[in-house]
């Protein structure tokens, strides 16, 4: 049988009835597991353990950065991982672990829930179930296993508050689709490694963020701000017209800020070259996020400033893919 480390992190799986989190032991959350969901140990042989236990709002950088310590220290003695986690900032986490961890070569299998697992009409078990069941599958990937899909974590954004099908990978296929059988994409598990050598000891988010709207007045980004991360319209469109969004480029440029383009839309991504605007915005400095989502580019700055990089080194990491994420030039034949 597969030996399995199972990592409660919090989030609304967890909770008991009353909206309170888990108990804390790790001996009790797996006797709560295993009452309420048996079958897991006819999959696997699961350890469990609680790094921490909140509401995934309130992650911090140092917890996720723990969390893929542990994951990595553990690697040898288990053939896969379960990370439980509140679905909020699942995302982002999934994105930061996908990177700091693709080279691990076994599954990390990242799920949560929209109701807790004590509830009777929840998708808490089906969930758990499915992400042990990957987890066991010795696909070297690391991502979200929600509802019907496992999507690949770098890939992945939240769509949903409350549906069961709550994550999507928009711009990437699953990885795997969840019914009655569990079909594996074909590719599931090839990507080539990319990370930089020296990535990870550190998450620096320090970043500005934008999210323009048609009238907004812009304004510096702030002191102490050292990246700036815009999800502009469509391609990657602002409205040059305004002698603010000229200004703000320009100051960005004068500070040495590495300022990168995303859209807004989840489906397709930037392309600088399309419209006279973006043509604009490029030189001005910006550079393009192509089809990162918002959780990949925040990773990726924050790992790249974490390293002590700055232009240069935010250039290469968004002119190539890390860990298999989604490149203009390289995404999945659609299945
Ligand atoms: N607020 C919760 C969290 O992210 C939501 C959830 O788990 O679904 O921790």
């Amino acid at each position: 049988m597969r030996k399995i480390l199972l990592l409660h992190t919090g989030g609304t799986l967890g909770m008991a009835p009353s909206g309170e989190p888990a108990s804390l032991a790790p001996g009790r959350f797996l006797d709560h597991l295993l009452e309420q969901v048996p079958e897991l140990s006819q999959l696997a042989s699961l350890s469990v353990e609680v790094p921490f236990n909140q509401d995934s709002a309130c992650l911090e950088p140092s917890d996720i950065l723990a969390l893929a310590a542990r994951v990595r220290r553990a690697g040898e003695d288990f053939d896969g991982f379960v990370i439980i986690h509140g679905t909020d900032t699942m995302a982002f986490t999934a994105s930061v672990l996908g990177f700091l961890l693709a080279d691990l070569g076994k599954p990390v299998v990242i799920t949560g829930s929209q109701r807790p697992l004590a509830f009777v009409r929840s998708d808490a078990r089906s969930n758990l179930v499915n992400a042990v069941d990957l987890a066991c599958r010795a696909i070297p990937e690391i991502g979200i296993c929600f509802g019907t899909h496992w999507l690949r974590g770098v890939a992945t954004d939240k769509l949903s508050v409350s549906q069961f099908e709550a994550f999507e990978s928009p711009n990437l296929p699953p990885l795997a689709e969840i019914g009655a059988e569990i079909r594996l994409h074909p590719k599931a598990g090839q990507f080539p490694c990319r990370v930089p050598g020296g990535v990870g000891q550190a998450l620096d988010l320090n970043i500005h963020t934008v999210t323009p709207h048609p009238g907004m007045a812009w304004f510096p980004a702030p002191a102490g701000a050292k990246a700036v991360l815009i999800q502009a319209f469509g391609a990657g469109n602002l409205p040059m017209g305004r002698d603010d969004v000229g200004a703000f480029l320009e100051d960005c440029r004068q500070r040495r800020l590495p300022v990168v383009v995303i859209s807004q839309c989840p489906h397709g991504g930037v392309d600088l070259s399309a419209y006279e605007m973006g043509r604009k915005v490029e030189a001005l400095g910006a550079m393009s996020g192509g089809l990162h989502t918002r959780w990949a580019a925040l990773a990726k700055l924050g790992l790249v400033l974490g390293a002590g990089g700055g232009i240069p080194e935010v250039r290469d990491a968004f002119g190539a893919a890390w860990a298999g994420e989604p490149m203009p030039d390289g995404a999945w034949p659609q299945t």
